[in-house]
């Protein structure tokens, strides 16, 4: 694993998951926690403020209901006080029927809830009543006699045995409710005479005594001692809330105050809330549980997420393909594992960057640039580029690049990704290859005209050194003065002279004729085809050089009579020459352009470049074999093209192209044509026969054409 191999973070739409936290069941936890904390602090707050209520409400009550009691008190004791005066005024009185009548009819008028007055004898025989005789019990009739209700005389007897007033039992009055009595001993002489008997109307006395704001607030009872109601006083119907009891005494007798507080509405409203609370407690209960349904779901999400993450993660570490994310402004924003490892810098280093990128090579700075605005401006071809760039530590990497546009999840393009091939490899065993068949061609060409060369020579030298010496002889038969020179031996000589040079005109022919042995097929050739050809053949070598080979040809072009093969040379030296010839351009200026028109009878060929462009004193030397300027070069193409081309009816011609650079074209009689106007005839030419012999030998190591139609320039 290299150091790279974590790669950069890729675009945040691809960010891995966090991986899961250990405190995520806490994280669910809480919430049901706090809610159920939240529920019982609301209840045990309206508790407490209920019992507070009812607290206050209990001590309310007591006071309240003591009071009353006072109150009752106040009342009773105020009609105990006024029999007490007028028992005493009837021990005292002269006339004290009267007395009675007066007193006890203003009493009773006054004290509402007193209902009568009675004036017993010493043994209970009534005396008098006021307001009448009648009673609720036989009170009149004697204590002797049985059916006297035992609780009276109990009360008659404990009243004049006390000498003070006491209260008698509670006893039920049909249509007057419950009454009780209160018997007032009347003392003459120190010894009971009679007694006064106040009678109250339980019923009157609440009447009377227990204010209207008192009964609106509590339900008010006199009990007995076994709890049953004697008498109440109530104004509203309604549920009773707390009840408080407190004897009734006086009068006593097991007597018992209640009051029952109504149900106020605060309570009501008391239940309402706290019912609106634990209805919210279980709304909330049930949306905690959906959440905890929902994150739960989230949670298995996430875990699918991470997992895939991982796998693709894994896929990307383990591709030997570099990627590299561009935005839309050509900001990295994503390289992977191998890609790091091909350029040697670390994603930390590359995300972020802009053009110029740190492994561009500074030596092709503005080929980067051009190919980089190619890839952002939508323009990069769809079949690749080919790219160098240089590895952090400074060696160089030969890349073949693929941009397509970077398209996120919605469709929308984010920028442009592109799929980085290292090639270095294929590059140099191509480029090995290249050479080794460079180096093939040109021994082969070196070998052929060599055998050609000492072939002339041997040939050549027998003539010539006759030539030579019979020429030699003619001279010295000249100089001599002794004599004057034979005319006949002079013609004798001179004769075999031009023997000798007709010797040497026969090698030559025989070397032109084994030349025109192997004389070119003719066939209909399309030149348009041809040209397409020789660019696909050249594609290669141009791309390298980073130029750009157009074709411009125009359709139905006439086909031309030849040979395929010799055409299809001429075209790619020509093209190999301007190729090479624009080669140390500036980038833009590396373009080659095959342009094909028909001029009368002829088919043109243009082989245009914008190349440095040949200065004319250089331009007449051109066409001579072994003129050449590069140091590699052997100076024998333009010739043998010359050759050929007009070996064909044709001529071949340099001319200076507008704007600078260099054309070279050629003419050929269409395909059933009278021979052109100014292409000279095809004579034996010693400078051109060796050249076509040459290159013919040479075909025979070049690769045949690539079968394949060039497009535009890449
Ligand atoms: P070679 O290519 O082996 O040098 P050629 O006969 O093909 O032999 O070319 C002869 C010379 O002509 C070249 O060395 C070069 O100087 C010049 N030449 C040929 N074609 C061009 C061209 N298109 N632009 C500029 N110079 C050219």
């Amino acid at each position: 694993m290299s150091e790279y191999d974590s790669a950069s973070a890729p675009p945040a739409a691809h960010q891995a998951p966090p991986p899961p936290s250990p405190w995520a069941g806490t994280y669910l936890l809480m919430p049901k926690l706090a809610m159920g904390l939240l529920v019982v602090s609301l209840i045990s707050l309206l508790w407490i403020l209920h019992r507070n209520e009812v607290d206050e409400q209990r001590a309310t009550l007591i006071k309240d209901i003591l009071w009353m009691e006072q109150n009752l008190r106040f009342h009773l004791s105020g009609v105990e006080d006024q029999l007490s005066q007028l028992s005493l005024d009837l021990s005292q009185d002269t006339a004290p029927d009267t007395t009675f009548q007066v007193r006890a009819r203003h009493m009773v008028k006054n004290n509402l809830e007193l209902e009568q007055v009675l004036w017993l004898d010493a043994n209970g025989r009534p005396k008098a009543a006021v307001p009448t005789a009648t009673t609720g019990r036989q009170i009149l009739e004697p204590f002797g006699d049985t059916s006297v209700d035992s609780a009276v005389a109990y009360a008659f007897d404990a009243a004049r045995k006390l000498g003070k007033p006491v209260y008698g039992q509670p006893y039920s009055v049909p249509l007057r409710g419950t009454e009780i009595e209160l018997y007032v001993p009347v003392f003459r002489d120190s010894h009971v005479s009679g007694m006064l008997v106040g009678v109250f109307s339980l019923n009157s006395l609440l009447s009377s005594a227990v204010p209207w704001w008192f009964a609106e607030k509590y339900q008010f009872h006199i009990l007995d001692s076994n709890g049953a109601v004697l008498a109440a006083k109530s104004n509203i119907v309604g549920d009773l809330g707390l009840d408080y009891r407190i004897p009734f005494d006086p009068p006593g007798q097991g007597l018992v105050l209640e009051a029952a507080t109504y149900s106020s509405p605060g309570n009501m409203a008391q239940r309402v809330l706290a019912a609106v609370i634990v209805v919210l407690a279980a709304a909330v209960s049930w949306s905690l549980w959906a959440i905890r349904g929902h994150i739960l779901r989230r949670l298995e999400a996430e875990q699918a997420l991470r997992e895939e993450h991982a796998f693709r993660k894994a896929m990307e570490d383990s591709m030997v393909v570099g990627m590299r994310a561009r935005d839309m402004e050509g900001r990295i924003i994503y390289v992977n594992p191998a890609f790091c490892r091909m350029s040697g810098y670390s994603p930390d280093e590359l995300i972020g960057t802009r053009p110029p990128m740190p492994y561009w090579d500074p030596e092709h700075m503005d080929m980067h640039e051009f190919q980089s605005t190619r890839v952002l401006t939508g323009k990069s071809p769809q079949e690749g580029f080919e790219s160098r760039i240089r590895h952090k530590d400074g060696h160089m990497v030969h890349t073949m690049v693929y941009a397509t546009p970077l398209i996120d999840a919605s469709g929308k393009q984010r920028g442009w990704i592109s799929s980085v091939f290292d090639i270095t490899e294929r590059k140099r065993i191509e480029a090995l290859q290249r050479q080794q068949q460079e180096k093939l061609e040109q021994t082969a060409r070196l070998v052929t005209m060599g055998e050609m060369a000492s072939t002339m020579a041997h040939e050549l030298n027998q003539p010539l050194s006759a030539i030579a010496s019979y020429a030699a002889g003619c001279a010295n038969m000249l100089r001599s003065e002794e004599r004057a020179p034979d005319r006949q031996a002079l013609l004798g000589v001179i004769e075999k002279l031009s023997a000798q040079a007709q010797r040497a005109g026969r090698v030559i022919r025989r070397i032109y004729d084994f030349v025109r042995k192997s004389a070119p097929q003719q066939e209909a050739v399309r030149l348009d085809e041809v040209a397409e050809e020789a660019v696909g053949f050249l594609e290669g070598e141009a791309k390298k050089r980073g130029v750009t080979l157009g074709l411009a040809l125009p359709p139905g072009l006439p086909a031309v009579e030849g040979d395929r093969l010799l055409l299809g040379q001429v075209m790619i030296n020509l093209l190999r020459n301007a190729v090479e010839a624009v080669s140390d351009q500036p980038l833009h200026r590396r373009r080659v352009q095959v342009v094909a028109r028909v001029r009368d009878d002829q088919v043109e060929v243009r082989v245009e470049d914008t190349g440095p462009g040949i200065p004319t004193e250089q331009a007449d030397s051109l066409f001579t074999p072994f003129y050449t300027t590069k140091a590699e070069g052997m100076g024998m193409g333009l010739p043998i093209c010359r050759s050929i081309i007009e070996s064909h009816h044709g001529n071949l011609r340099f001319e200076p192209r507008d704007g600078g650079g260099s054309v070279f074209a050629f003419r050929l009689p269409r395909e059933g044509a009278t021979m052109a106007p100014d292409a000279p005839p095809p004579a034996p030419n010693a400078q051109a026969a060796p050249a076509v012999q040459t290159l013919q030998t040479a075909q025979s190591t070049q690769p045949a054409p690539r079968d394949q139609t060039h497009h535009a320039a890449p």
